[in-house]
């Protein structure tokens, strides 16, 4: 069985399931912020350097991500979760458009851009305000500057979010890779595990990637088309 559905199933999704949904990927051209590129905005150093200019381009984004509805794949993946027992959906993505389609336990890698953490005394909070009153924002409690609760480069991951994701990598029969360029670790090795596991590999992505070569089926379609056709031809096989 190569194109199986066999369980349990896991998920991960990187920056193209929202491609679709108007959310820009940070690869290409539409990347691009006043010229700035994501991987030189994304870090400890330029929130150090520049915490408002940063502020700046995460409420620019938030704007953005506010107008954006979850398209057919966010919609799919939720139907997974509730017709597939074991289901994770693992996720780089930070825009929330997972949880906006119906999915419930979603296992955000990389943070949420809809969440604010204190630089000093470490409390979060969900923020949903667009675009924020002031930049850059302040703790409530301490007053000390705030910063998205997302995970720049250079920085580890949620230890907690990463060790139920390896769990659910290694224990997969069936992991969907969908939308992701596989370049960014620890993220790009959950497959590996899945396949180190006896687990299946599926890539949903219009181009290649480093992981292409290890997939046993390969879908090269925008998710939002190919998911739900998928799924419809697997779900009851
Ligand atoms: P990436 O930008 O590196 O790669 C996007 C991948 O999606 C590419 O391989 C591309 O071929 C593919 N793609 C483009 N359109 C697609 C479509 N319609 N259907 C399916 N696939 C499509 O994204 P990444 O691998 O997620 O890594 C980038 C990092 O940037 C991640 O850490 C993520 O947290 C962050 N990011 C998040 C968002 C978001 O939350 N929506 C957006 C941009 C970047
Ligand atoms: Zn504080």
């Amino acid at each position: 069985m190569t194109d199986g559905l066999r369980r349990p199933v896991t998920a991960l999704t990187g920056a193209g399931v929202s491609a679709e949904s108007g959310v820009p990927t940070f690869r290409g051209e539409e990347g691009l912020w006043r010229r700035h590129r994501a991987d030189e905005l994304a870090t400890p150093t330029a929130f150090r350097r520049d915490p408002l200019l940063v502020w700046e381009w995460y409420d620019w984004r938030r704007r953005l991500i506010d107008q954006c509805l979850p398209n057919p794949a966010h919609h799919t993946l939720a139907s997974m979760e509730e017709t597939l027992s074991p289901f994770t959906l693992i996720t780089q993505n930070v825009d929330g458009l997972h949880q906006a389609a119906g999915s419930v336990n979603v296992l955000e890698l990389h943070g949420s851009i809809w969440r604010v953490r204190c630089t000093a005394c470490s409390h979060v909070s969900e923020d949903y305000r667009v675009p924020l009153p002031d930049l850059p924002p302040h703790c409530p409690e301490c007053g000390e500057l705030l910063r998205p609760d997302v995970v720049w480069f250079g920085e580890s991951l949620p230890a907690d979010v990463l060790a139920a994701a390896w769990e659910a990598a290694r224990r997969c029969r069936t992991m969907l890779v969908i939308g992701t360029s596989a370049t960014v670790q620890p993220a790009a090795s959950l497959p590996l595990a899945a396949l180190r596991g006896g687990g299946t590999l599926l890539e949903l992505n219009p181009a290649a990637t480093p992981l292409s070569r290890h997939a046993h089926t390969v879908i090269r379609a925008p998710a939002a088309q190919a998911l739900p056709n998928w799924w419809e031809a697997h779900r009851f096989g």
